[in-house]
């Protein structure tokens, strides 16, 4: 057989890495600095990273799916107030929390993604019952928190997701771009000092970063990609960021890869940024690493965009790239060491 059908059907058939399952995460990217960052809040986020991603590396491991370890790393970063996704989500302009997640499998396309849900412990689970109990991919505000509550997920309070950090960070941020500082919201506990991890920099072009995703290979070759998020803090209420943008913040198809990104969400939105990287391996035939970097270093630059992104394809290929000071990311392969990094000077 000849040409493209040709290739496609050898795409298909040939995986070096057939049988063996490999999973990365990522929890945001931004000014993630050694010098600003104490040894304590280092250790606490080594520590979430490795506990989060063996959630998913057992269920590979198992013989799980893709989808399922996607879903069970970022059901655990949710509900860690390290990361802003879930509890622990940054705050709107008027001092809500709008969650936005995606889910995506590559073995058929199928999509679920929901933004501006406020109701739903666990949103990535909310974008998984879009895609699997609805015939749509994408729901948003009260239809998607109506349809988690006839989903049966479990339904919380706005209180639980509010983190005493991410509050004072939001009114902090608001007074020194002299924007209005919303009222403390009610049933919050009361203010009390915060010993912060790190120094979050909180001038206007900073997004506060916690943002959390995963890709992930399972033994039986199919790939898959989640991103779930609180946003940007400050961000205008109803503002939807590039998460649960298919093919902006998440994107997964066994025919070139999966895609997780976190930055700056405009500027992914507009370069279609995880699609684009699966497109310059698909169709340039560039290797995941030059994809990623491509598409990070000259394509997001060259717009003053940041943030980076984890991708994983079918053949076995890991690869991350961002242009900020840290991303907090971590990988695994079957049988390898845990390799967990935070700075851009660590591999
Ligand atoms: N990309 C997310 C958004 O724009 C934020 C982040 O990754 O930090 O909503």
């Amino acid at each position: 057989m000849t040409g493209a059908m040709g290739s496609l059907l050898a795409q298909q058939s040939v995986s070096p890495s057939a049988g063996h399952w490999a999973i990365e995460v990522h929890g945001g990217a931004g000014i993630i600095q050694r010098s600003a960052m104490t040894p304590e809040g280092d250790a606490a986020y080594r520590a979430s990273l490795a506990q989060a991603i063996g959630a998913g590396a057992k269920v590979l491991d198992q013989g799980g799916s893709s989808l399922d370890a996607v879903e069970a790393v970022i059901k655990v970063l949710e509900d860690d107030p390290l990361f802003n996704a879930g509890r622990g989500s940054v705050f709107t302009a008027n001092g809500k929390n709008e969650l936005d997640a995606a889910i995506m499998d590559g073995s058929n396309l199928e999509v679920g993604a929901v933004a501006g849900v406020t109701g739903t412990r666990h949103p990535i689970s909310l974008a998984r019952a879009v895609m699997e109990k609805s015939p749509h991919v994408m729901l948003i505000g009260t239809g998607a928190d109506a349809f988690s509550v006839q989903s049966g997920l479990e339904q919380v309070d706005p209180g639980f997701f509010f983190t005493e950090s991410r509050w004072q960070s939001l009114v902090s941020q608001l007074k020194k771009e002299g924007r209005p500082v919303p009222p403390r919201p009610t049933g919050t506990p009361p203010p009390k000092p915060v010993v912060p991890v790190a120094q979050i920099d909180e001038s206007p072009n900073a997004h506060n970063y916690g943002t959390v995703g995963v890709v992930a290979l399972d033994r039986l070759g199919n790939v898959a990609a989640g991103t779930s998020t609180g946003g940007l803090q400050g961000k205008m209420p109803g503002r939807v960021g590039d998460s649960p943008i298919i093919g902006a913040g998440t994107y997964a198809s066994n025919q070139s890869c999966a895609v997780s990104a976190t930055g700056s969400g405009e500027y992914f939105i507009r370069l279609g940024v995880a699609r684009e990287v699966c497109n310059l391996v698909a169709f340039k035939g560039l290797s995941l690493q030059q994809a990623a970097d491509k598409v990070i270093h000259i394509e997001l630059e060259t717009l003053h965009g940041d943030g980076g992104v984890i991708a994983l394809s079918q053949d076995g290929q890991l690869a991350w790239s961002f242009n900020t000071p840290g991303m907090f990311r971590a990988r695994q392969r079957e049988d390898n060491k845990l390799q967990i990094s935070i700075y851009n000077d660590e591999p």
